[in-house]
């Protein structure tokens, strides 16, 4: 049976278009205090057709909220010194207070040194290892867009998780990881599963919360889920179904709602909250850059 039932549906389209109102509206309370406009500065590397989609996306909602769009298109073949010597140039660049450096890199650059180039302040991918030791020091810091959008979607369904099973499929630094450290952050009893773990399905039915993040299409089944489950479906995949192209995400959807209380669809769940988080990481770093009084979370969510 397939279900569309809208009770459960947890609508990131809706949220994120939200969050990027209250943006713009503390974006224009800043501009008017400091006399100065933010800047997010995105660096492309070649010609990586979802890439170029997503920065295009970024530039759009980033001009949207009122804050200034530097691009930077570098050709495929751009050596990793010419890359560090733009990201110094951004670094020094007062008019840029985010830096973002689209992934994938080349394989001929190394894309750690890239990142831990960028400096702290403006790390607005929160990826710079003294932002990631900040994350899990549970100090403040800049936090990764993706897993933020999702600890943003759960918070509002529940705030304090403590006494809850989270368990997480996929360890990357980009997702996995720092959304162990966030729903630590949380209260939930934190399990990361990824491709060595030998039982995954018996440890989805123990989880209250589940976060897949593996890039499988629909590994997740339906009797994998434990009723009154939480699913954040993090999965984007491109397959082909009936000879159209679709997107699904990493749980099968129409098999999972039944026992889940709530789930994110794909398209229309994390996806549209990680842009969203992006403009927010822009806007807290640029609070500090301008030596305006901070803004907090909860400020944007009252
Ligand atoms: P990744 O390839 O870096 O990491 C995948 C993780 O899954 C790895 O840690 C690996 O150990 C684990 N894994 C692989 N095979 C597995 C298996 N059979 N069983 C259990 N674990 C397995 O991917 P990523 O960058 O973390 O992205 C994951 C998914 O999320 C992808 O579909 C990606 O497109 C999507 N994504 C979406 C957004 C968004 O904005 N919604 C952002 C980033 C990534």
């Amino acid at each position: 049976m397939v279900y569309r039932m809208n009770e459960k549906i947890i609508d990131g389209k809706k949220v994120s278009a939200e969050i990027r109102e209250k943006i713009k509206k503390f974006g224009d309370i800043l501009i008017k205090e400091s006399n100065r406009t933010p800047g997010l500065a995105v660096v492309l590397v070649g010609e990586n057709p979802a890439s170029r989609v997503y920065v295009k996306n970024k530039i759009e909602k980033t001009k949207e909220v009122g804050f200034n769009s530097i691009e930077h298109r570098l050709d495929e073949n751009v050596s990793e010194e010419e890359l560090l010597s733009v990201v110094n140039k951004l670094n020094d660049d007062d008019e840029v207070q985010g830096i973002l450096v689209q992934l994938p890199l080349p394989k001929h650059i190394n894309a750690d040194l890239v990142l831990d180039t960028i400096k702290p302040v403006k790390d607005v991918d929160g990826f710079h290892a003294e932002n990631v030791g900040k994350l899990w020091s549970g100090l403040n810091s800049l936090v990764p867009c993706t897993p933020l959008g999702c600890s943003i979607l759960l918070k509002k369904l529940n705030p304090d998780l403590s006494g809850k099973n989270a368990v997480i499929i996929g360890r990357s630094n980009i997702v996995g990881k720092p959304m162990a450290a966030l729903l630590l952050g949380m209260n939930a009893t934190v399990t990361i599963a990824h491709s060595r773990t030998k039982n995954i399905e018996e440890l989805v039915k123990s989880a209250d919360i589940l976060v897949a993040a593996v890039g499988i299409p629909e590994m997740v089944k339906g009797n994998w889920v434990k009723k009154g489950a939480v699913v954040i479906d993090v999965g984007i995949n491109r397959i082909d179904r009936d000879g159209k192209k679709i997107l699904v995400g990493d749980v099968d959807y129409d098999e999972c709602i039944e026992n889940s209380s709530k789930i994110t669809p794909v398209p229309g769940g994390v996806g549209p909250m990680t842009i969203a988080c992006l403009l927010l990481n822009t806007l807290f770093t640029s609070y500090e850059q301008f030596g305006v009084a901070p803004i907090k979370l909860s400020d944007i969510f009252e």
